[in-house]
């Protein structure tokens, strides 16, 4: 616990069933901010916290503390808002638990598996708020359900998944009981909503939340088997929509973390030279075609996931690259690519294309495990 001494520090008090919610500043520069709680109880997105423990915040933090009975709380340092509201959607998701605890108890007793349930919606409604509430509240009465955490743009990845997480239900009974919470991402038209039904059939989910969409709603209800339980809920009015800056600035943040650390825990990446000789770079997915120009016996699905060789330049440069757990190998190998889990990222540094070699930042020391790289998108510049 950081001494918060030489904080301002605000008390809170708050009556049953409110929450107060508070920013903390984004930005490097920014201040931390600490709670503590002070009498009675409280929880953050379904956990409970300690009494007269110090919780530490970072720069960009959007916190609600919740509490069922009333409680009195204090925050050091300078939150950017800080306010008390009455106005929650709690005792709704709190209801949607019970009625998802029924579910396993009878799943228990008529030795069957538990509910399934996926959240949807657009970006910013709480989706994975609500998701950790659920998890927080089953693992609270003792259960042991799993996160999925679905990219559901690459439905054929996720079918696989659902094979996965199937398997470990038939061998464990309690993961079998807890079921699954899948959150999803925001993307909800075209070719996403479809994404979403064909997430919803590979998992065979038993229900659906969805929130704060009603036409996304009506649009499920409409194209899933009937019995699947298809639910409308509200999101909190302390939802805060962030900014692509500030979606950025998170990303960064994690991607600090993984390499560096957090919460005072340091950690020392690596920085080593990989020649390209060594590494064979793709990208997963060529440019989508029209269906109809598609070659006889291809599905769009077969260009989302195709392995693209990519040549190393200096392009690459500041790229995060996923290290691919597959085999190392030719052809046979390749397959197996999209399937396999990774390993770990690093990010590229530099690019020397003279003398064919790159600098990579790694938790791990040389060499890379694997010789398997896939890049995306997402870059990181390191400013340590
Ligand atoms: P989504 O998954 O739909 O994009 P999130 O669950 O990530 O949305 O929520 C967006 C942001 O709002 C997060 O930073 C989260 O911590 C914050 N947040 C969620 N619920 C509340 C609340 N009741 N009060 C304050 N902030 C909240």
């Amino acid at each position: 616990d950081a001494p918060a001494a030489g904080k301002a520090c605000t008390r809170f008090d708050l009556e049953k069933e409110t929450e107060l919610r508070f920013e903390v500043e984004a930005g490097e520069a920014a201040e931390q901010v600490e709670l503590e709680l002070v009498t009675g109880m409280a929880e953050v997105f379904g956990s409970e916290l300690n009494r007269n423990k110090k919780y530490t915040f970072g720069p960009g933090s959007k916190i609600a503390v919740f509490t069922w009975q009333g409680c009195s709380v204090s925050l050091y340092g300078k939150p950017e808002v800080a306010y008390v509201s009455k106005d929650t959607p709690m005792l709704l998701y709190l209801n949607t638990h019970a009625a998802l605890e029924q579910m396993r108890k009878q799943a228990e007793r008529d030795n069957e598996r538990g509910p399934r349930v996926m959240v949807v919606g657009p970006t910013d409604v709480g989706k994975s708020t609500v998701c950790r509430l659920l998890l927080s509240y089953a693992v609270r009465v003792g259960r042991r359900p799993t996160l999925v955490e679905l990219d559901v743009g690459q439905s054929g990845l996720t079918s696989c998944l659902a094979e996965v997480f199937s398997q470990r239900c038939e061998v464990n009974r309690k993961a079998s009981v807890g079921g699954c919470i899948i959150n999803t991402c925001g993307w909800v038209k075209g070719s996403g909503y479809q994404a979403l039904v064909h997430c919803a059939s590979a998992f065979q989910v038993d229900v659906v939340l969805v929130l704060d969409h009603e036409r996304l709603y009506n649009e499920l209800k409409r194209d899933l088997p009937h019995f699947v339980r298809v639910v409308l809920l509200p999101k909190s009015g302390g939802v805060v929509e962030r900014s692509k800056e500030c979606r950025r600035e998170a990303r960064d943040e994690k991607i600090r973390e993984y390499f560096y650390g957090f919460r005072g825990m340091s950690y020392y990446p690596f920085s080593f030279e990989v020649r390209f000789s060594d590494v064979r770079i793709y990208k997963i997915g060529a440019p989508s075609i029209p269906d109809s120009c598609l070659p006889l016996g291809m599905s769009q699905d077969d260009t989302q996931l195709k392995l693209v060789p990519v040549t190393p330049g200096r392009d690459l440069t500041y790229h995060v690259l996923s290290v691919s757990s597959a085999e190392d190998g030719e052809d046979s190998a390749r397959k197996g690519i999209v399937e396999s889990p990774v390993c770990g990222f690093i990010v590229v540094t530099n690019v020397d294309t003279q003398t064919q070699v790159m600098k990579v930042l790694s938790p791990a020391p040389r060499p890379l495990p694997r010789h398997t790289l896939l890049i995306m998108d997402i870059r990181f510049m390191d400013m340590k």
